[in-house]
């Protein structure tokens, strides 16, 4: 089961992963962006760790724990990944509201939760190359590994290779969200920068969580 405290380290996990994909996402973001991704990711998760580890995890909840790194992500970062990722927790965290640890099932729905605040949020469908092309296949993935009697490690196994094929499949698409899709069809045959760091948290995520 997962209780609050491992929801901190997941935190931990997931800044360190930025720390060392910085440099990777800000490249990325160099071609299609403006070079800033890598620092806003790194920024925002180091934030969320550090708030989240000042907290008691003897006492605070998944939710609060959840909504205290939601702040920290949107404060952090002036970037557009900072709204995306800060809702994608407030939403984690109203997911998971009432509970003290979180089963296979809260964990899954915690996952998917996220997925859907990132997409309402930015109202990317997939298709426009954004992290939406990564996060919304692997949390259907999840969904249905779940489903099919998986548990979590396999479910969020399925979902950090459902978002690879995804941020993959971003080559091939024309941005018309974000920044990116000022360049329109220049943007053709470049991963897209949030959907290759979402890779990165998922599977940073898959690490803690399992
Ligand atoms: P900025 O473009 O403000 O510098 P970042 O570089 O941190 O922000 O993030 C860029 C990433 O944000 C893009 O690669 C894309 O994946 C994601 N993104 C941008 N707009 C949206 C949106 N409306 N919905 C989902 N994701 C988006
Ligand atoms: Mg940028
Ligand atoms: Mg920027």
């Amino acid at each position: 089961t997962i209780d609050t405290a491992r929801l901190a380290g997941m935190f931990a996990a997931i800044a360190d992963a930025m720390s060392a994909d910085r440099d990777r996402l800000c490249a990325l973001d160099g071609v299609i962006g403006d070079a800033d991704h890598g620092i806003a990711m790194e920024l925002g998760f180091s934030a969320s760790r550090d708030a989240v580890a000042a907290l008691d995890t003897g006492s605070a909840d998944p939710t609060t724990l959840l909504n205290t790194a939601a702040k920290s992500f949107l404060n952090a970062v002036g970037a557009s990944s900072g709204p995306l990722y800060a809702t994608a927790f407030m939403r984690g965290a109203a997911a998971v509201k009432g509970k003290t640890t979180l089963d296979d099932t809260d964990a899954v729905a915690l996952f998917q939760a996220m997925a859907k605040g990132i997409q309402d949020r930015g109202k990317a469908e997939p298709g426009e190359k954004t992290m939406i092309d990564a996060w919304a296949p692997a949390a259907q993935a999840a969904g249905e590994a779940l489903a099919s009697g998986k548990g979590l490690a396999g479910s969020l196994e399925a979902a950090a290779q459902a978002a690879k094929a995804g941020a993959e499949a971003t080559k091939a698409m024309i941005a018309t969200k974000g920044r990116a899709s000022r360049l329109g069809e220049r943007s053709l045959g470049h991963m897209d920068p949030g959907a290759a760091s979402a890779v990165t948290v998922i599977e940073a995520m898959r690490v803690a969580l399992t």
